[in-house]
């Protein structure tokens, strides 16, 4: 069969017409594979009125038991507020103090802690690295 340069174009018009084709469908597909999506019908969602929060940190205290991971440290130690902590391996449930930009006298407290997400990106990375570089993911167990 002979290419000729008009059947070579026809054919890269054709090409390139299927792939905008293709594109302009996706969303479709994609609206259909949420659609079909079952999502946690068994799961529970919490909402905390963080703004109440009084930087008790028993919360992290109780946290740490349900995980049974190490205590945190006295909760009459209040220098653990002297730097920002993030939750990490070691401690799920933080709880950060902030002075209020607005009324340096006024002090703020956050609560951070582990979203339980559903598929939780941070233990799926986790087992990415340990199967990549085994015992090299900074703050494993
Ligand atoms: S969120 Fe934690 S630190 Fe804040 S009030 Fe509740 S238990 Fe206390």
């Amino acid at each position: 069969m002979e290419v000729t340069r008009r059947k070579l174009l026809q054919g890269m018009g054709f090409l390139a017409g299927a792939i905008v084709l293709r594109n302009l469908a996706g969303p479709e597909q994609a609206l259909a594979a949420v659609e079909d999506f079952p999502g946690y019908p068994e799961r529970f969602g919490m909402l905390t009125d963080t703004t109440m929060c009084v930087g008790c940190r028993w919360c992290e205290v109780a946290c740490a038991q349900a995980n049974s991971m190490p205590p945190p440290a006295a909760l009459s130690d209040k220098s653990v507020f002297n730097k920002m902590r993030r939750p990490s391996a070691e401690a799920l449930t933080v709880v950060n103090r902030y002075t209020d930009p607005a009324d340096t006298k006024r002090t703020v407290f956050r609560k951070m802690q582990c979203m339980h997400c559903n598929e939780p990106a941070c233990v799926l990375q986790r087992a990415r690295l340990r199967l990549c570089l085994p015992g090299g993911c900074a703050g494993e167990d």
